[in-house]
């Protein structure tokens, strides 16, 4: 089915599926989340509404009877959470098995390369984060992907399409192939071998095939492709209800292709995921439909970003506007402060505290590691990189090996907790950055507390090491009127 034709019409619909931690940290289970309605919590309630319908979306005829179910996933692009795949594995194990079958027949479909594509581990907004947590975030979302869907991954979501050269650098480092971005974040474009830029604008920006962008700070001038997506046709789907009918939707895809253009063009088209059955009821329905009968029917081929690029590399180039994002129109205010996207008419003056109290933190956590942990590894920061694999296997015996190759000293048990503690620490002061904590109004509401949770599980551990003192004091000093909340709702989860 849909094999792609001969012809010079593809389309590329990428979903971005994603639910922050809602694991309590000193658990590990999800909290019942009442505002999740009948649902047990969020993740529950999405499951139902968006992941699972769109693994097998029935399509129905007007007498509404089944007429077939079509895996969505074998004919998007997709990326999932890592911490999300976690939840969906031990929950919905046949979904979830399906997700890696959709990446395998896809990549059968279109020559070697699937549907799925990796994500940074913890959504932090990357261009924000310090370097070595950029680093860290992008080896634990490969190591995550490679162990999900056994292959490489040829690009890596960046949350919130946030983005500056330093956080492309670090893709090309890990020898990713493209990025997916906004329109409005290319500053300006030209062809290769052209000398004059042209300043680009969301509104005029060709979107119909791939940028390259060069590192030019390097010596090798190391470039990556960059997809900028069909900006009015994502926001028609993510805001307009444009997949409640296929037929509409294929027009308006078809209606994106030049009849008179020769050459091939890609239209793209990138949304939150959970647009599909969760934002917008039955849409993943209109997808299946689109996907299996309008788009065959108009010649139009649904492929992904991987496979279009490797049969056309770019003849453009791009530089992109530095730390910009796809939900902010004021570069990253969103989540640093100074700016009311998502403010709902509430006030967003903890949002600059919030990321400065985290980022003291930050510092201050890692210091505590590196005191605690000189004696027992060479370089605790590739340690750090490293314990991915213990996430991915937890077994006794994988932690042992993992002791055992890494540590500089004898494993005792007491030097193993030490290490595995500080690790623990770690993986929590990367967690409290998740990007929703700043998205919307309110740090009372259940992202900004489980960011707060999460730092306060690290606070704890660090502390336990006799190594830290006033940790909390200086921290909750930062964090100003987010005080009350942290210890009403995130400190006093620690006490149970
Ligand atoms: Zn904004």
């Amino acid at each position: 089915m849909m094999a792609p034709t001969p012809e010079n019409r593809f389309v590329c619909i990428h979903g971005h599926f994603y639910q922050p931690p809602r694991e309590d940290p000193w658990t590990g289970r999800v909290p019942r989340q009442p505002s999740a309605g009948e649902d047990h919590d969020w993740n529950a309630r999405i499951a139902r509404e968006c992941y699972i319908p769109n693994a097998r979306a029935r399509i129905a005829n007007g007498r509404n009877e089944t007429l077939a179910y079509v895996n969505n996933y074998a004919f998007l692009s997709f990326n999932f959470g890592p911490t999300l795949l976690n939840w969906l594995a031990a929950e919905h194990p046949e979904d979830y098995k399906r997700l890696l079958t959709a990446d395998r027949e896809s990549g059968v479909r279109l020559e070697g390369h699937g549907n799925a594509i990796a994500q940074a581990y913890s959504h932090m907004i990357l261009p924000l984060a310090g370097a070595r947590d950029q680093v860290t975030q992008v080896r634990w979302g490969i190591a995550d992907f490679r162990a999900r869907f056994h292959r490489d991954p040829e690009a890596l979501w960046l949350p919130e399409t946030a983005v500056d050269s330093g956080t492309l650098r670090v893709l090309i480092d890990h020898g990713l192939k493209y990025a997916i971005l906004a329109p409005s974040q290319a500053k300006r474009a030209r062809r290769i071998g052209e000398s004059k830029w042209t300043d680009a604008a969301a509104s005029t920006l060709d979107t119909g095939h791939p940028y390259r962008w060069t590192d030019r700070a390097s010596k090798a001038q190391r470039s990556i492709a960059l997809f900028f997506y069909d900006g009015e046709l994502s926001q028609a789907v993510a805001f307009g209800k444009l997949m409640a009918s296929s037929e509409t939707a294929a027009e308006r895809i078809g209606e994106a292709f030049d009849p008179a253009q020769r050459h091939s063009r890609l239209v793209s088209i990138a949304t939150d995921g959970e647009t599909y059955g969760h934002h917008d009821k039955f849409a993943e329905m209109g997808l299946a439909h689109l996907l299996k009968y309008e788009l065959p029917a108009r010649r139009i081929s649904p492929v992904n970003f991987g496979y279009h690029l490797a049969k056309h590399r770019p003849t453009w180039e791009a530089e992109i506007r530095e730390n910009t994002a796809w939900s902010c129109a004021h570069g990253l205010a969103r989540w640093e402060g100074g700016c009311d996207c998502g403010s709902e008419g509430r006030s967003t003056q903890w949002r600059a505290p919030l990321r400065e109290a985290l980022d003291w933190l930050r510092d201050q956590l890692a210091a505590v590691a590196e005191a605690e942990t000189h004696r027992l590894v060479r370089d605790f920061w590739e340690v750090r990189d490293d314990y991915i694999d213990v996430l991915l296997d937890p077994s006794a015996e994988n932690v042992d090996l993992f002791c055992r190759r890494r540590m500089i000293v004898d494993p005792t048990p007491e030097t193993k907790r030490a290490l595995l503690r500080i690790l623990e620490c770690q993986k929590f002061a990367m967690f409290m950055y998740t990007s929703c904590g700043w998205f919307f109004s309110d740090i009372g509401g259940l992202e900004a507390v489980q960011n707060l949770k999460y730092a306060a599980r690290a606070v704890e551990l660090a502390e336990e090491t006799g190594l830290a003192d006033g940790l909390e004091a200086g921290f909750l000093k930062r964090l100003k009127a987010g005080e009350a909340v942290y210890r009403r709702l995130a400190r006093t989860a620690a006490a149970r």
